[in-house]
């Protein structure tokens, strides 16, 4: 079977946009039976985002009920928080020693931090912490330490997964001894996933604050921030363009069908008040059902726990025969 892995940070409230780019691909993923199944918790990750730790612990608890409630089936998936793998955290060392401090000037995540600031007249490092700069090298720990053959990922992370590709091969290369020790992983660019745009035009994302919420605050919260989804000034009766915000994120949950005739609706003059009415309605048909569970998970953060706990058992259970065998390769072996 196919080893299939995939992570989300835990920086903020799970949003539309990890829904529809991470979550639901992936929950119908581990439905098949010729996969085999990797899905975690980005925390270590957070940290190079977040310095808030209640933030990070809220997040924590609601992207795994998100997952479970999502239909993530624990039995199949191996599912856990980074944290809980020591074993990530020593390979993330191990590959730091192979990885060129050259490659990681280049890294995509660094990089946008030093273009802003020369934009705005400042030390290129400035705010630049040594987990920013070496997040590639985390990204690829997490990945090796399951050697899979795929990771689905958005455009904006291939850079990353080729550096992890990179990584592998060299420690292969200095320390394998002829034997592959690490899988060369592959980026699964998911060519059919819409990227989100967020409240304020850039990429919906969790860090960023401009989030349409998946299940928290309920309907409610899932109402207000579609009624700020910004249109233009149209009257109803007006023809509108369909290439706008509003459509893509109804793209995102609508049948072809259902697409076309919402694009058409606007441009025969369809109001944005009736329009953003429709978009609730699509979303909350499909999400609904699954707030009730995520909400009932959310009283119960003992078993989620629990649930975490086995994860991380079935996780290192994995990965500790692996990082044995790397220690040893690079010449960390017992003496007897
Ligand atoms: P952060 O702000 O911490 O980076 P994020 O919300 O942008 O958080 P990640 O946790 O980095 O998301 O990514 C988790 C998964 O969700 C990834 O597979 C990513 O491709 C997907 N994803 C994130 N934002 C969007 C979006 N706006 N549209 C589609 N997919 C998204």
């Amino acid at each position: 079977s196919t080893r299939v892995l995939t992570g989300i940070t835990t920086s903020g409230t799970p949003h539309l946009g990890n829904y529809v780019g991470a979550i639901r691909p992936a929950i119908v993923a581990s439905q098949s039976n010729t996969t085999d199944c990797f899905f975690f918790m980005a925390d270590y990750h957070a940290l190079i985002k977040c310095d808030d730790p209640a933030r990070i612990e809220r997040s924590r608890l609601e992207i795994a009920a998100t997952w479970l409630a999502a239909g993530l089936d624990p039995e199949r998936v191996t599912f856990y928080r980074q944290s809980d793998v020591p074993e990530v955290t020593e390979l993330n060392w191990l590959l730091t020693c192979v990885t060129a401090k050259g490659q990681m000037n280049r890294a995509h995540a660094y990089k946008a931090s030093t273009d802003i600031n020369e934009a705005a007249g400042e030390d290129p490092d400035h705010g630049v912490t040594m987990g920013l700069f070496c997040y590639p090298i985390l990204m690829a720990a997490d990945i090796l330490l399951f050697n899979p053959h795929k990771v689905p990922v958005g455009r904006d992370q291939i850079q990353h997964i080729e550096m992890a590709r990179d990584v592998a091969a060299r420690f292969n290369h200095m320390f394998g001894a002829g034997k592959e020790l690490f899988v060369l992983p592959e980026a699964h660019i998911e060519e059919h996933v819409a990227t989100l745009p967020g409240l304020d035009g850039r990429k919906m994302s969790k860090s960023y604050d401009n989030t349409i919420p998946l299940f928290e605050g309920g309907s409610k919260a899932l109402k207000e921030a579609i009624a700020r989804i910004v249109t233009n000034s149209l009257l109803p009766g007006e023809p509108k363009d369909p290439e706008c915000h509003l459509v893509t994120i109804y793209e995102a949950f609508a049948t072809p069908e259902q697409a076309a005739k919402f694009k058409a609706d606007l441009v025969a003059g369809l109001g944005w008040g009736d329009a953003k009415k429709q978009l609730l309605e699509l979303i909350e048909s499909q999400i609904g059902p699954m707030r009730e569970k995520y909400q009932a998970l959310m009283a119960h953060p003992e078993q989620i726990e629990e649930l975490l706990q086995i994860g991380a058992q079935k996780a290192r259970a994995i990965a500790a025969p692996l990082l044995k065998e790397v220690r040893e390769a690079v010449g960390l072996r017992r003496m007897n």
